[in-house]
């Protein structure tokens, strides 16, 4: 069960909005964790450090890959090169024809490992069934992996030597911390187990270092009972990619739930869809202390890492200590 504690109500940093949890009055509220004020925030000091950098004459470069015609990835690329453009990062973006064959990927990102303007290459996730998908990762060269997921950066990761942390379960470290959610001795469940978000989300809790030493289970398609887990947690990071798969009734009051789940369900909107997460947040607000929502939750620190992540890089590269947040 969780243990006694009460995170974030009235002592986070930043105010992100709280809201009264409705049929426990005035006394208990849920914190709303507000991931685009969080992000701005980080965007922000990490744009401090872009100018300490250029005053050392260095400007940080983010390379983006697109290898694919779905909608919800250009999006996501568009995304992060805005952010970049509004920090001061200098990003360039090359696009492959998703049917072309799979050597012209490689060969643009031996180009782009080879370009001493880039310090970041990332390609975007998912490629074509026809590409290799670890090679991809593998073929990335390491100091420049700022989505972290080089299996030298994995291993420096769960050795306890992090270099760069894939930026969504980095991000959740710092939501968390934003409002004062320490993870120390906690039960946390993890609901997924892929290597971009639950595998690295359960290792950095299990780490022993600031926003780890959680008592972490991670939990799967294969997971009998699921709600019997999560509803022992103190912390629960649903990754699962199943809308509104858990909710309130398989939490217990007091949890501290971070949504990640990015997931469009049809509806009477103008785009035919809308994106919900993978709590079911009416259900789930009324049982946690604090909850992400979807969207403005998660996603506002993927982004926010990964600008965090290029300026480590381009420190790397110039030999310039940047003081990150
Ligand atoms: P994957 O599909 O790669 O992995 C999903 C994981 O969830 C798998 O380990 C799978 O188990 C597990 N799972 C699926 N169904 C169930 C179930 N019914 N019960 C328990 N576990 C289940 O997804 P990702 O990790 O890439 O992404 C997860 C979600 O997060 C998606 O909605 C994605 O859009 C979103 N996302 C959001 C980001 C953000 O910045 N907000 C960033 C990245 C992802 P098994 O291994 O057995 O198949």
């Amino acid at each position: 069960m969780p243990s006694e504690w009460s995170p974030a109500v009235g002592a986070r940093r930043g105010g992100a909005p709280t809201e009264a949890a409705g049929d426990r009055g005035a006394i208990t509220m849920t914190t709303i964790i507000d991931g685009n004020e969080i992000g701005d925030r980080i965007r922000a000091d990490v744009g401090d450090c872009v100018e300490a950098l250029a005053d050392a004459g260095v400007t940080p470069g983010l390379a983006t890959v697109l290898m694919s015609d779905d909608e919800a990835s250009e999006t996501y690329v568009s995304m992060k090169q805005r952010a970049c453009e509004e920090i001061g990062i200098e990003s360039y973006h090359h696009e492959i024809d998703a049917d072309a064959p799979a050597e012209r990927l490689f060969d643009r990102v031996e180009e782009l490992n080879a370009d001493p303007s880039v310090d970041g290459v990332l390609v975007q996730m998912p490629v074509p069934d026809h590409v290799d998908a670890r090679r991809v990762l593998r073929s990335i060269d390491p100091m420049k992996d700022v989505d972290g997921f080089h299996p030298e950066n994995v291993g420096r990761m769960v050795s306890g030597d992090p270099r760069y942390k894939p930026c969504t379960p980095h991000g959740i470290q710092k939501l968390l911390a934003a409002v004062d959610v320490d993870t120390e001795g906690k039960d946390a469940v993890v609901v997924g187990r892929s290597d971009i978000v639950g595998k690295p989300m359960a290792n950095l809790l299990i780490q022993k270092a600031p926003g780890g030493n959680a008592t972490t289970t991670v939990c799967h398609s294969r997971t009998e009972d699921l709600a019997a887990k999560t509803r022992q947690a103190d912390i629960v990071v649903a990754a699962a990619g199943v809308p509104e798969m858990i909710d309130g009734s398989m939490l217990s009051e007091g949890v501290v739930v971070v949504d990640v789940g990015v997931n469009r369900v049809d509806a009477d909107t103008e785009k035919g869809y809308e994106l919900v997460g993978d709590v079911e947040f009416e259900s789930a607000k009324r049982k946690a202390a604090a909850v992400t929502p979807v969207p403005g939750g998660v996603g506002p620190l993927t982004i926010a890492m990964l600008m965090y992540n290029t300026v480590k890089a381009a420190g790397l590269r110039a030999g310039v200590d940047v003081e990150l947040p």
